[in-house]
């Protein structure tokens, strides 16, 4: 057994961290400015320069194949320059992605739809999820009819992420085939309309009125559309719990800082064993989601079944950012709680984590079925 990073990995992840702390770390500020002004934290061209200057060094596309340019990056990799940028709240992603199920594009498709995408010119959305189809997804409900050589799509979606500014969908509606996917432009119709949450990344609902896509347009198969669909939510669950790693390590070191410096009755509160206690639980917490987020990771790089090591990942990479955060801010007392301080917005962040791409009670329902049905086992892959 080897606990040890390779050469390769210890390299990747202190770039990441430079880059963090020399290019990222220093936007802190205005990023919070900007959000009690209720403005992104991020414009996109300034999200754009960052993405060139990674370039520059080689990081973009971090899992896109090399072929597409990217570099092609396993798992194990990718989650720990997630976990780097997940130490700061700055909404900054390497550029040169698509979304996993888009590389199902056929040669026009390509051209149009991936490769636009990976370039950064073009921007798509996630469309399955409607008023009535969170977690039961196959409870879907959006139409397409066959018209001609066109299909016509009617139906809303909810909390799409990037459906404000995306310029396609890939959306899911149900023909008599079963579920298919599309790839909708804008420009064929459909509109969105922001949905205020209580963190940064405001998703938006979806309206297809008699949109009208052409044929070609259909993304994969007729009729195995849910198969797409699965493959998208499945393609990096781990990397949520990654992100959420990396911001509860910084978190605990912020309250260990303020814990030294903030004096009450004569002394430290990091004297005090409540707030020790604090800390202590936070640290192991943290070390066990580190080997959960690395485990599943692991198991993807070797092409393992690992639905069920990233759905443990996940959910308790939810549950104990949650409460390690919320401990963060009681030993940061009422700054913990004003809005100087980044500590309420990882809060109202990390809350997310909890709900989307299957929430809390979805990864136990999938954790003991598994368990039930003898497809895992409680002593792990270790047998
Ligand atoms: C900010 C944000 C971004 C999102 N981005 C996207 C996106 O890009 N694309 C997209 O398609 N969707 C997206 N979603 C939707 C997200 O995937 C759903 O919100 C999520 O799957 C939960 O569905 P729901 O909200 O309908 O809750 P529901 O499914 O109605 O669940 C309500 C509650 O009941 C529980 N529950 C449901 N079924 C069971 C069960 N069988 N057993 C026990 N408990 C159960 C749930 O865990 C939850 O606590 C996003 C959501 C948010 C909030």
């Amino acid at each position: 057994m080897d606990f040890a990073l390779s050469d390769e990995e210890t390299q990747v992840r202190d770039w990441v961290r430079t880059f963090v702390r020399k290019e990222i770390a220093p936007l802190e500020p205005e990023v919070l400015r900007r959000e009690r002004a209720h403005l992104p934290g991020l414009a996109v061209d300034e999200l754009r320069e960052l993405q060139l200057k990674a370039r520059e060094s080689g990081f973009w596309g971090v899992q896109t194949p090399e072929e597409y340019g990217g570099m092609g990056l396993g798992a194990v990799l990718t989650a720990l320059i997630e976990a780097e940028l997940g130490r700061s709240f700055v909404p900054f992603r390497f550029g040169g992605h698509a979304d996993n199920i888009l590389y199902y594009a056929n040669d026009e498709q390509r051209e149009r739809y991936l490769l636009p995408t990976i370039a950064g010119e073009r921007r798509s959305c996630f469309a399955i999820s409607e008023p009535g189809a969170g977690s039961d997804a196959r409870a879907i409900r959006a139409t397409a009819r066959r018209d001609g050589d066109d299909w016509v799509i009617n139906g809303e979606k909810t909390f799409i992420t990037g459906g404000n500014e995306a310029d396609f969908a890939m959306v899911f509606a149900r023909t008599d085939e079963g579920v298919t996917c599309f790839l909708a432009d804008r420009a064929d119709g459909w509109r969105s309309e922001p949905i205020d949450t209580m963190g940064e990344w405001g998703p938006a609902a979806l309206v297809f009125e008699d949109v009208r896509v052409p044929g070609a347009n259909v993304l994969g198969e007729v009729g195995k559309g849910f198969d797409l669909a699965m493959k998208w939510i499945g393609r990096g669950r781990y990397l949520l719990p990654a992100r959420a790693l990396g911001a509860c390590e910084r978190l605990v070191e912020m309250a260990m800082e303020h814990a030294r410096t903030r004096v009450t009755f004569g002394a430290p509160i990091a004297d005090r064993q409540a707030i020790q206690w604090m800390i202590a639980d936070s640290a192991v917490e943290i070390e066990a989601l580190r080997w959960l987020v690395l485990h599943a990771a692991w198991l993807v790089d070797r092409g393992a079944d690992s639905r069920h090591a990233q759905s443990m990942a996940k959910l308790y990479g939810g549950v104990k950012a949650n409460e390690i955060v919320d401990r963060v801010l009681q030993i940061h007392g009422g700054m913990g709680y004003t809005r100087e301080l980044p500590v309420e917005r990882w809060y109202r962040e990390l809350r997310l984590l909890r709900i989307y791409e299957g929430t809390d009670e979805i990864q136990r329902r999938t954790i003991a079925r598994n368990l039930l049905k003898g497809h895992a086992r409680v002593s792990g892959t270790l047998g």
